[in-house]
This record gives C-alpha cells, sequence and structure tokens, in this order.
C-alpha cells in the first residue's frame, strides 16, 4: 500500500474500505500499476472477486499514471460490487447469466458508487461526472457490440 498523504475525506474513505474488506476477508490492494489483471486474462483498472470456503476475496485497483478523481471512482465502483455482494443483491448474483443483466448491474452500481462518494464528502465533480458517464457509454456499446454477432 503506498503511503501517502490523502485529503481527510479521501482517507477517511480508504479506511473504511479497507476497514469493510477486512471484515469480509476480503484483501484490499491498491497497485502502482496502470492496470491489474483479472486472473481471467483481462485487464482493466479495477476488480472485485469474492471471498469463498477456499480463497480470500481480492479487491484491486490500480493507482497508476491516473488522477486521484479517476481511481478513486474505480475504488468506489468495486467497493459497491463487494456490498452487492455481502448483501446478497438479486442484480449482482444475476449478471453472470447474461449481459443485459451485466449491463444493469454496471449502471446500477455507477450510481451507487457516485452516492457513496457524496456519503464520504468527495465531490461528484463535472469531470467526475463525466467520467462515469463515459463508462457506462463504453459499457452500452460492448453490449450492442456483441448483440451484432
Ligand atoms: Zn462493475
Amino acid at each position: 500500500m503506498p503511503k501517502k498523504k490523502y485529503p481527510k475525506n479521501i482517507e477517511r474513505f480508504i479506511n473504511h474500505v479497507k476497514h469493510q474488506c477486512d471484515l469480509l476477508d476480503v484483501e484490499f490492494k491498491l497497485t502502482k500499476g496502470y492496470a491489474v489483471y483479472t486472473g481471467e486474462g483481462n485487464s482493466c483498472f479495477g476488480f472485485f472477486s469474492p471471498s469463498n470456503e477456499k480463497h480470500k476475496g481480492l479487491l484491486k485497483v490500480a493507482i497508476g499514471k491516473k488522477t486521484r478523481e479517476e481511481w478513486i471512482l474505480t475504488l468506489a465502483h468495486e467497493y459497491a460490487h463487494m456490498l452487492q455482494w455481502f448483501n446478497q443483491d438479486k442484480i449482482y448474483e444475476d449478471f453472470h447469466d447474461n449481459e443485459d443483466a451485466y449491463f444493469d448491474l454496471e449502471i446500477q452500481t455507477e450510481k451507487e458508487a457516485l452516492k457513496i462518494l457524496t456519503g464520504f464528502d468527495i465531490k461528484i465533480t463535472d469531470s467526475l461526472k463525466r467520467k462515469s458517464d463515459k463508462y457506462i457509454r463504453q459499457i452500452r456499446e460492448l453490449l450492442i457490440e456483441s448483440k451484432k454477432k
């Protein structure tokens, strides 16, 4: 974990996520690289994988070459997935079944991520909002693309 001084609200958010991860037997990692690998051959800016009887869970976010705003949004998004998993949210349990469910999940998760940040007094700036909207657009395009096949 890189030791850096963050503003109070950011620090509080990170510590909160870390603490929740401890409680849920999930390893928490912020890595210095640009991307993280999911172990399924994919790379992305962050992911969450749940714990089970055999394995610890993992919540990992890449913070390299990104603005803090960018990776904080990713962190909030993955943290939202962890909460969905913990709460046995139906939308989280369904997403492996089909792409529409995955798309719905991602839209809802982005909303939840922004709400979580607001709850920690982390301001949703216009550029943060744009990043979030852009992510939703990308997911939508992927969905449309895959339906053409
Ligand atoms: Zn997601």
